[in-house]
C-alpha cells in the first residue's frame, strides 16, 4: 500500500503518497489510541460523489471526542480534504480512510505533549467481498471472542484499538474455513460482524441489535431508513444467535462490505440459503442510492469536483 503513486492528506497539505510516513514511536500505534472512518465515494451521473460525508466526518468527530483528543481542524476542513483526496487522485470510485492519531512528540501513558495528527487517503477499492458474495451470501461462524462491553472500551468510538477485537474473531473465523464472524455481547446477545453491523428478517420485519456494544452503523442507519420507506416494520432489540439461525434472511451492512447476504451461520442455512427478496430489495435501494441514481436522499452525496 505505501509503495505507489498519489497524493495523501496530511495534517492540513497534500503530500507525495510514499512520503506520508509517521515515526516508529507514533503514540496510537503503541498504545492504539486513535480513531478512524471507511467512506466510500462513488461514480455518479455527475460524477464522483462521497456517500454520507457529512454523517461520517460527524462520527470522526464524536469518535475524537469520546477519546479525548483534540481535533485540529474544522468539519469543513476534514470534508475538504476528504473530497481533495478522491479528487486529486483522479479516482472516479474510492474508499476513503480518515484517520486521527497521535504523534511521537512523547511516549508512555503519561506523555502530556501529544499532538493530534489528521490524515486522509483514497483508493480504488472495488469490492470488499467477491461479486458472487452479494448474490449467494457468505457463511459466518459465531466468534469465540466477545464484542467489547461498553464499559470496558468505547462502543461509540470508532477507536483504532477496538479493532484488534474485530481482527482476532475475523481471523478466527477464516482460519475456520468462514468468511466473516459474528460476535456475541457479554450477555451472549448478537452484536455485529468484525466490520459490519447485522440485519435479521422475521415474520416478514427487519430486526437488528440495539446500538449498545455495536458500533453506529451508517449503512446501518441508511437501510433502516430505506425499510421504513418501504413500510417494513424495523424493530431495534436485542437477538439471539439462535434468532438468526432460524431467520428468514439475514444480511450485513457496513460502508466497506455495503449490503452483504448472509447464506450460513454455524452450519446452519439461513433461510434458502442465498440472498433472500428483502435483502435484494434494500441492496437495490443501497446500490441505487450510492450511485444517485435513487430521486430520495440526493441530500446523501457530495459532489467530489
Ligand atoms: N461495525 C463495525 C465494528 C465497523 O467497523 C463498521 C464499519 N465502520 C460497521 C459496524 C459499519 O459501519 P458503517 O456502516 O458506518 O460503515
Amino acid at each position: 500500500m505505501a509503495d505507489r503513486d498519489g497524493l495523501i492528506w496530511l495534517d492540513g497539505e497534500m503530500v507525495p503518497w510514499r512520503e506520508a510516513k509517521t515515526h516508529v514511536l507514533t503514540h496510537t500505534l503503541h498504545y492504539g489510541l486513535g480513531c478512524f472512518e471507511g467512506v466510500r465515494a462513488y461514480n455518479t451521473a455527475n460524477g464522483p460523489a462521497i456517500f454520507r460525508l457529512k454523517e461520517h466526518t460527524d462520527r470522526l468527530f464524536n469518535s475524537a471526542h469520546i477519546l479525548n483528543m483534540k481535533m485540529p481542524f474544522s468539519k469543513d476542513v476534514i470534508n475538504e480534504a476528504q473530497r481533495a483526496a478522491v479528487r486529486e487522485n483522479n479516482l472516479d470510485e474510492a474508499y476513503l480512510r480518515p484517520m486521527v492519531f497521535l504523534g511521537s512528540e512523547g511516549m508512555g501513558l503519561r506523555a502530556d505533549n501529544l499532538q493530534v495528527h489528521v490524515m486522509v487517503a483514497a483508493w480504488s477499492w472495488p469490492s470488499y467481498m467477491s461479486p458472487e458474495a452479494k448474490e449467494l451470501g457468505i457463511k459466518v461462524r459465531t466468534s469465540s471472542y466477545t464484542r467489547h462491553h461498553v464499559n470496558i472500551t468505547m462502543c461509540k468510538a470508532k477507536a483504532n484499538g477496538n479493532y484488534i477485537n474485530s481482527m482476532l474473531a475475523l481471523n478466527e473465523a477464516i482460519s475456520g474455513g468462514a468468511e466473516e464472524a459474528l460476535l456475541l455481547d457479554n450477555e451472549g446477545y448478537v452484536a455485529e460482524g468484525s466490520g459490519e453491523n447485522i440485519f435479521i428478517v422475521r415474520n416478514g420485519e427487519l430486526h437488528t441489535p440495539e446500538l449498545t456494544s455495536c458500533l453506529a452503523g451508517i449503512t446501518r442507519a441508511t437501510i433502516i431508513d430505506f425499510a421504513k420507506d418501504l413500510g417494513l416494520v424495523v424493530k431495534e432489540r436485542r437477538i439471539t444467535r439462535d434468532e438468526v439461525y432460524i431467520a428468514e434472511e439475514a444480511f450485513f451492512t457496513g460502508t466497506a462490505a455495503e449490503v452483504l447476504p448472509i447464506r450460513e451461520l454455524d452450519g446452519r442455512q439461513i433461510g434458502e440459503g442465498k440472498r433472500g427478496p428483502i435483502t435484494e430489495k434494500l441492496q437495490g435501494m443501497y446500490f441505487d442510492a450510492v450511485k444517485g441514481k435513487l430521486a430520495a436522499h440526493q441530500e446523501w452525496l457530495t459532489a467530489v469536483r
